[in-house]
């Protein structure tokens, strides 16, 4: 499960190199913001579109293919959303555009931002995540959008958070739950690594990873496309 790539090539070929020596051998799920502050759009989704990647739409996607606007954007990331749109190639406009909302796969649904409103919410506090059970058919929800890896469990007591550090395999168990894998290409937890999550459909299972990647060559690339400063600077800090 990949999310937030933001069309950072160097860490989503990381996160790839470092799944297939884990032993992942099923295409990618991916939780949207596919492309937006980084300075590789076409690249990235013609890896995902090699990897037979399982995707839906996040609020970068879809502002990307202008059909949202940039309003609700902060100045910095307008700024990327509209360079982004300019770079796009047809083929990379006609796979973003054909990105739906929502997914269900298994005992998941796949969502950018949250079930009752996939493309915009931010989950962020426990009264969203007990609002949101209502608006959500499956067992579990993985989502993305705030770039902070996390896992959930919806117990009757309340959201129980559990500890999501790199490498520690977490089963799945009978409460309802929720979980973000972080991002791939922007992570904003003070860890500049690559944040993603191996799932063990067989075995209940899954496992958070970090992975570290040259994000100095994506700096250098997004100072060649001119992308905004503050943008280039914060991958260095994982903010
Ligand atoms: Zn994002």
């Amino acid at each position: 499960m990949i999310s937030d790539i933001h069309a950072n090539l160097a860490a989503l070929e990381a996160v790839s190199e470092d799944a297939e020596r884990s032993g992942a051998d099923a295409p990618p799920w991916v939780l949207g913001d596919i492309v937006g502050y980084g300075p590789e759009p076409n690249e990235v989704v013609a890896h995902l579109r090699d990897a037979k990647a399982v995707a839906i739409a996040g609020n970068h996607d879809r502002a990307a293919v202008r059909s949202i606007g940039v309003e609700e954007f902060n100045p910095l990331a307008a700024r990327a959303v509209l360079w982004t749109a300019d770079a796009l190639s047809e083929e990379s406009r006609t796979f973003l555009s054909s990105l739906p909302e929502r997914l269900k796969r298994g005992k998941f649904t796949l969502v950018h931002g949250s079930p009752r409103d996939p493309i915009w919410e931010y989950m962020v506090s426990a009264a969203a995540l007990e609002e949101n059970l209502e608006h959500l058919s499956t067992p579990g929800c993985l989502f993305g959008h705030t770039h902070i890896p996390m896992l959930v469990w919806m117990k009757p007591g309340g959201p129980t958070l559990v500890e999501s550090e790199h490498g520690k395999t977490i089963e799945l168990g009978e409460d309802r739950f929720y979980l973000n894998p972080g991002s791939v290409g922007q992570p904003r937890d003070g860890d500049s690594r690559a944040s993603y999550v191996l799932l063990d459909e067989e075995a209940g299972t899954v496992e958070f990873r970090r992975v570290r990647y040259d994000y100095s060559a994506t700096q250098k690339r997004m100072e060649q496309a001119r992308l905004p400063r503050a943008l280039i600077a914060r991958l260095a800090f994982g903010r």
